[in-house]
This record gives structure tokens, C-alpha cells and sequence, in this order.
């Protein structure tokens, strides 16, 4: 089963651009995942191949048109999920990049401009998605952030398959610090723990590190978090 990505944009030029790279290369040249990306203004009708326009009401910036971008959409629109790009969306977060993992694909749709015309969001029931607080000069920065996101969930693309289960986030936790060669740096001793062989009291101590730096740097997380009780697992994050 291939994940299927499609890519609306203006700048198809950017794909597969870092996804054609590393893991998330590797696992496209081998069919885990396919890309395809779509110039939104081979869609546009006139000589010009407008794609935006000034915005109604006034002010700076253009718009992206919604006519226009309901042609691209529509020409290539199956079950699969339909995302924008977009700094209102919701913030992405990994319980969604597991359940889009899961799923057959997604489109995602890069906003440039100011953004696009709101009824073409509501029309074609586009789900808005953000990356972060920030703004982009345009959506396809956060199109790889998706992807990439995505990608290295899907089966076979993480050479250790182990690795992806207690990383930051699955369980409300940012992830404890890691060590490695040499043992001394700079005066600097890896803790001993680490190097005790004992996994009981390493897993304990990886455990209290991660409740610490998430109760430090993100009490948003760590007041959603809930320990191991009774050997049930934690609620996943949402
Ligand atoms: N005027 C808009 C910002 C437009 S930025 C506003 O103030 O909300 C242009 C495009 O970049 C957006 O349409 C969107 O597709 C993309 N973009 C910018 N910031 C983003 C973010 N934080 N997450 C996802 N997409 C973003």
C-alpha cells in the first residue's frame, strides 16, 4: 500500500525538494510513499494564468482565487484527506501525523498571498493546518513539515522500528537527553547510570528526566500526562 501525496502549489519546482533526501527519499524511490505536485496555475483560464486577486473590502496583498483553486482540487480529489496550509488551521500535532500515516494519502493544498478565498475552504471542506505561531512566506515549507512528519511513521521507513514509539510526544513526554561516545567529553562524564547495565534503573532514570524537562519547558504537555498505572498504558496525546 503506497501513501499517496498530492501537492497543490505554485512553486511545484519545490518538490520533492528535502522529502527527495534521506529517509523520506529513500522510502519514495522505493515506492512507500508517492509525490505528485501541481502547478494551482495550469488550472488558471486566461492568457495570464491569474491565480489571485485583490481582496474584497480592501487592504494590502492578493488573494488566492477560489474558482481557480476548486478546478486543481477537484481534478485530483479522491477519499483521500484535503489539507491547507495554513497559520488559523489547527496545530498539527503527532496523534494527527499517526492517524494521516495511517490513511491512503492526503492533498495538501500551499496558500501564497495573503491566503485563499475563504469559500473555497468551506466548499471543498478543506481541513486548515498549522505548523506553528509563526508565519510562512508560503505553504510549502509547512507541506514538507507534514510530509516528513508523516513519512518516517509509515511502514518500513524507520530502519529501527522501536525508535518511534518513545519519542517526544507519544505520551504527553518530551524525550530524555542521549548520550554517546566518548564516555568523557570536555570534562564532561556521560551519567553513570547510562553506563551501568542495569536497564531498570536506566529506564527509571530516562523516565524522570523526561518528566523534568517537560514539566520545565512545557507544562501545556506534562499537565496532560499520566504515568504508566497498573500497567495500562497512558491516555495518547490528542
Ligand atoms: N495573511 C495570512 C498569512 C498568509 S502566509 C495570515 O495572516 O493568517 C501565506 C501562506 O503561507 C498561507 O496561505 C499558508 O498556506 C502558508 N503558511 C504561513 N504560515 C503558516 C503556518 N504557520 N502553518 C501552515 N501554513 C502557513
Amino acid at each position: 500500500m503506497t501513501f499517496r501525496a498530492t501537492v497543490l502549489t505554485l512553486y511545484p519546482d519545490m518538490f520533492p525538494g528535502p522529502l527527495g533526501m534521506a529517509l523520506a527519499g529513500r522510502a519514495l524511490q522505493n515506492g512507500t510513499w508517492s509525490l505528485q505536485a501541481l502547478n494551482i496555475r495550469d488550472f488558471a483560464e486566461d492568457r495570464h494564468r491569474t491565480v489571485d486577486d485583490t481582496p474584497a473590502g480592501g487592504g494590502a496583498g492578493m488573494v488566492m482565487r477560489a474558482d481557480i483553486l476548486a478546478k486543481a482540487i477537484d481534478h485530483v480529489s479522491d477519499d483521500r484527506p484535503r489539507l491547507l496550509m495554513s497559520p488559523r488551521g489547527k496545530p498539527l500535532t503527532q496523534h494527527r501525523v499517526r492517524e494521516l500515516a495511517a490513511g491512503p494519502g492526503a492533498v495538501l493544498v500551499c496558500g501564497r498571498f495573503e491566503g485563499v478565498d475563504q469559500r473555497v475552504i468551506e466548499s471543498r471542506g478543506l481541513e486548515e493546518v498549522s505548523i506553528g505561531d509563526y508565519i510562512l512566506s508560503g505553504g510549502e515549507a509547512a507541506a514538507h513539515v507534514v510530509l516528513d512528519a508523516v513519512v518516517r511513521l509509515l511502514p518500513g521507513v524507520m530502519g529501527n522500528a522501536l525508535s518511534g514509539d518513545e519519542e517526544s510526544f507519544e505520551n504527553n513526554l518530551l524525550e530524555h537527553p542521549h548520550y554517546t561516545r566518548p564516555p568523557e567529553w570536555e570534562g564532561q562524564p556521560i551519567p553513570a547510570v547510562l553506563l551501568s547495565g542495569d536497564h531498570g534503573k536506566i529506564c527509571a532514570w530516562r523516565r524522570a528526566e523526561a518528566e523534568r524537562l517537560t514539566a520545565l519547558r512545557r507544562p501545556d504537555l506534562f499537565s496532560r500526562y499520566q504515568p504508566f498505572v497498573g500497567g495500562k498504558k497512558a491516555k495518547p496525546e490528542t
